[in-house]
């Protein structure tokens, strides 16, 4: 086959060369910076030892791969070549554990630091799992379910060595889904025989666990209301803004709006609804499963990403992307809580501002754990051959999640700390304990 039958990457790459702004690429350091942040904070109040810090700080494995595909289009077909990525950070308490996202923005550096914040995420938590992430750099929606298929494939065959059931374990994130699950699980069965455990998040035909895709916005809704609760606002008095209706924030959605909440603004990434009178979010489910947007939805006006976030609010829940929440904005910020459903929605700078203002923040690692926690029984149940029904997967979760917040929460009293300072002291003092056990 002659490339001629391609309009090869060359266009293609300036076209996308010009389209990372500034702005772009200082948020491709985001995640480094605000983690290595919190973790320099977490790691000077452990007093542990630069040699220490240095292995803490640095990933057990990353893998880069290149992965071409070719994109059947009207004019002819196209050649392009992905960059796809996984992070292994460490597995000191357990096999490997993280999302897979697909993002047109996914990089190296970002997933680093997402799975840095998978290790203290399962420690806090307390399940025998370490951290992990990955990544295609791909917008999902230019491709078709075909095309996706065999990117997905091909990832799965290229990163095969790096996986398995007791090794690394995958699961959807940003622009993933249960099927995308379902091809990893089909392609790495191929070599090993049927092995459901190596990806969780996958559809309960084939293993999946009930109560997975709920889970990370329950808990999410959950802890909301818990919180909520101890600073005297009750959930059914709540008036509550989400960035990000997707997976995570659409469930967040439904489970606060059931227990009573005023829904007043959601968004996507085409921009947001608002009705102060509160949102009828099956309504706005609806829409978005037939037009694939939010605009439009009857009884709301139209609102900015960035309006959205200022609005006056109990909880505000982020559930989109990292740095949503910077310097710029969050002096505007007029929450009385964040529930940080996306991870790292808040920068380190912001942080510092939302504390000076006595905003309550929860942060990612306890805020969205229930995703990893239903991972977690959908792997046991994996293991088991033996499913749990929805009911017990999501009370085990709730109990769960409770009692780490429980943890945190008190911890953070005793030491005059906020709660994401408790929170990674709590996880990073499980994996010190682990690799000290270890001795590695
Ligand atoms: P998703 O792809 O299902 O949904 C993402 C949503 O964010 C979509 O509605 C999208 O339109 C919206 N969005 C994208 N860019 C936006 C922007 N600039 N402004 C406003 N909205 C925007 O992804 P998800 O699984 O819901 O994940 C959301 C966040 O939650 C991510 O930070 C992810 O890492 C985190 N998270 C997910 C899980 C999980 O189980 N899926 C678990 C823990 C944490």
């Amino acid at each position: 086959m002659g490339l001629g039958r391609f309009r090869v990457a060359g266009a293609f790459m300036a076209e996308r060369g010009k389209e990372e702004s500034i702005t772009d690429a200082e948020k491709k350091c985001h995640c480094r910076d605000t983690q290595g942040h919190f973790l320099d904070r977490a790691f000077e109040r452990l007093h542990l030892e630069p040699a220490q810090c240095e292995l803490l700080g640095s990933p057990f494995r990353e893998v880069t791969i290149s992965i071409p595909l070719t994109i059947h289009r009207q004019g002819g077909e196209l050649l392009r070549t992905f960059s796809g990525y996984r992070v292994q950070h460490n597995h000191a308490r357990g096999p490997f554990k993280g999302g897979l996202r697909y993002h047109p923005g996914a990089n190296l550096e970002d997933i680093r630091a997402l799975a840095q914040l998978m290790t203290w995420k399962t420690a806090l938590v307390d399940i025998p799992f370490g951290g992990a992430k990955g990544g295609i750099a791909v917008d999902p929606k230019e491709l078709g379910a075909d095309e996706l298929e065999v990117l997905t494939k091909r990832f799965s065959q290229k990163m095969a060595p790096v996986l398995g059931v007791h090794e690394d374990i995958l699961a959807p994130d940003i622009g993933t889904h249960p099927r995308v699950m379902a091809w990893i699980l089909e392609e790495y069965s191929k070599v090993h025989g049927y092995a459901p455990g190596i990806v969780t998040g996958k559809p309960l035909e084939l293993g999946g666990s009930a109560g997975r895709l709920e889970a990370t916005g329950y808990g999410v809704a959950y802890l909301s209301r818990v919180v909520a609760e101890e600073l005297h606002c009750p959930v059914e008095e709540s008036r509550v803004v989400i960035q990000g209706f997707g997976n995570v924030g659409s469930h967040v959605a439904q489970c606060l709006a059931g227990m009573g909440a005023r829904i007043i603004a959601v968004s996507d990434s085409s921009g947001g609804v608002v009705a102060e009178a509160g949102i009828d979010i099956a309504a706005a489910l609806r829409q978005v499963e037939e037009t694939g947007c939010l605009e439009g939805l009857a009884g709301t006006e139209p609102i900015s990403n960035a309006e959205l976030l200022e609005l006056p609010c109990d909880i505000l829940v982020p559930a989109a992307l990292e740095a949503t929440i910077d310097c710029d904005n969050a002096p505007a910020i007029r929450a009385r809580m964040i529930v940080e459903a996306a991870n790292m929605p808040v920068t380190h700078e912001a942080d510092a501002t939302l504390r000076d203002r006595g905003i309550v923040i929860v942060p990612d690692l306890l805020a969205n754990a229930g995703g990893v926690l239903a991972s977690y029984y959908e792997w046991v149940q994996n293991l088991q051959e033996f499913p749990w029904d929805r009911e017990t997967v999501l009370r085990r979760l709730k109990q769960r999640l409770l009692r780490s917040y429980t943890e945190v929460r008190d911890f953070a009293a005793s030491q005059r700390v906020d709660l994401r300072t408790a929170a990674y002291e709590l996880g990073i003092k499980r994996v010190v304990h682990a690799v000290a056990l270890r001795g590695f």
